[in-house]
């Protein structure tokens, strides 16, 4: 059965009533831009085939009911829970919070049913909880016929997942899994939150992006990112500027100069170089070389793994064996210590380089990968 299909029999089961609709929305990969977000840069997303699909029918009660497939219990609150960070918890959290979102926002929210059946995995990095979140908001807003322009939907998911759930993520899963559009990529500047759609057509270049999901346990994760966050604050205010995205690709030399020690030296060098990959890849998918962009993905990675320090084995030997079989350029997506690698390839050559990727894995003794070939695809929409 399909998501879509496995949503509404889980609806029908669950209520014993039809939905009044179905919503789906993708998780996402970031292209290129890592820890660029947060010193206030440009990160370049798109959406996945993979989808999330929420099916809904007001409750005339005026109480919330989620079902999950990955959860045989549902979960129900009402307006008093939602209201309240922290009343409801565990996965059901990431459903109160956009209510809570939306209620803060001063919206009459109708009481609904929900049931949630996604083929987003989940804790990978590519963004099952902006997934469900985003939704859960349009079923929202499409059952109470709220006023609420798209513009303003990846605010307030990330509302959601940050001050209700409680957990400190930046804007762009939220704006590439609302606003992402098939064969595009999502240009998106983190200081201005200005968004600008970027033709990534790999169909018609006859390539592909693999995916690759480690399957690293998360070493560290949460303590190493802060570590970085608050290294590059550190070195902002050491330079003078705002964020590291005030110090230019130009300049970057003379700015290492000023800078104490080697670590925060390579540190920055990550971020502004970073920075400059994206609006070059930008600008090589402007001018229709999808191709070329390859060797900024490698040059990312090596980046993030010599510099930045936030690669693992699994990561470094999946980026390898894809290189090594014919990939254009492979790099780690995502935050670190973990999660997906992506590689750019030959269409027809996608499931070679995964198998390589595959036997690469098995020779050292690692947890056998996910593997997964992806296009570009459309940001959340109602199935009907
Ligand atoms: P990622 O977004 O990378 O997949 P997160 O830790 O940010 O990882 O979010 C995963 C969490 O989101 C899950 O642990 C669960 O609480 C919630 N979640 C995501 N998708 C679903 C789903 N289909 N059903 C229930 N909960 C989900
Ligand atoms: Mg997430």
């Amino acid at each position: 059965m399909n998501v879509a299909d496995r949503a509404t029999a889980g609806f029908r089961q669950r209520y014993g009533v039809e939905p009044a609709g179905r919503w789906a929305a993708p998780g996402r990969v970031n292209l290129i831009g890592e820890h660029t977000d947060y010193n206030d840069g440009f990160v370049l997303p798109f959406a996945l085939p993979l989808r999330t699909v929420v099916a809904a029918a007001p409750a005339p009660d005026g109480r919330w009911t989620v079902w999950s497939e990955l959860d045989d219990e549902p979960v129900e609150f009402g307006a008093a829970e939602a209201d309240e960070p922290g009343r409801v918890d565990g996965w059901a959290a990431y459903v109160a919070g956009v209510v809570w979102a939306l209620r803060a926002d001063g919206h009459d929210v109708p009481g609904a049913r929900l049931a949630v059946a996604s083929d987003v995995p989940v804790g990978s990095g590519l963004s099952s909880s902006a997934a469900i979140e985003s939704a859960v908001l349009a079923a929202l807003v499409d059952l109470g016929g709220l006023d609420l322009p798209a513009e303003r939907w990846p605010r307030l998911a990330q509302r959601a997942e940050n001050d209700y759930v409680g957990a400190p993520t930046g804007i762009m899963d939220q704006s590439a899994v609302i606003r992402g559009r098939a064969g595009h990529a999502l240009f998106l500047d983190c200081r201005t939150e200005e968004v600008e759609q970027i033709p990534f057509d790999l169909d018609g270049a006859r390539l592909a992006v693999l995916v690759v999901d480690s399957r690293a346990p998360h070493r560290h994760a949460d303590g190493e990112y802060a570590a970085r966050r608050r290294g590059c604050e550190h070195a902002a205010t050491a330079l003078g500027v705002t964020a590291l995205r005030d110090v230019p690709v130009a300049g970057l030399d003379a700015a290492l100069a000023r800078l104490g020690d080697d670590e925060t030296r390579r540190r920055v060098r990550h971020v502004v170089t970073e920075n400059q990959r994206v609006l070059d890849t930008v600008a090589l998918l402007r001018a229709g070389r999808v191709r070329d962009t390859g060797p900024l993905l490698t040059a990312s990675h090596v980046s993030m793994r010599d510099d930045f320090e936030i690669t693992v084995p699994e990561i470094d030997t999946a980026v390898e064996a894809a290189l090594s079989a014919g990939a254009y350029g492979a790099r780690m997506t995502g935050g670190g210590f973990g999660g997906c690698v992506l590689a750019l390839v030959d269409a027809g050559a996608a499931d070679a380089v995964a198998a390589a990727v595959t036997e690469a894995y098995a020779e050292r003794g690692f947890t056998a990968p996910g593997t997964l070939t992806v296009l570009p695809s459309s940001g959340v929409t109602r199935l009907g």
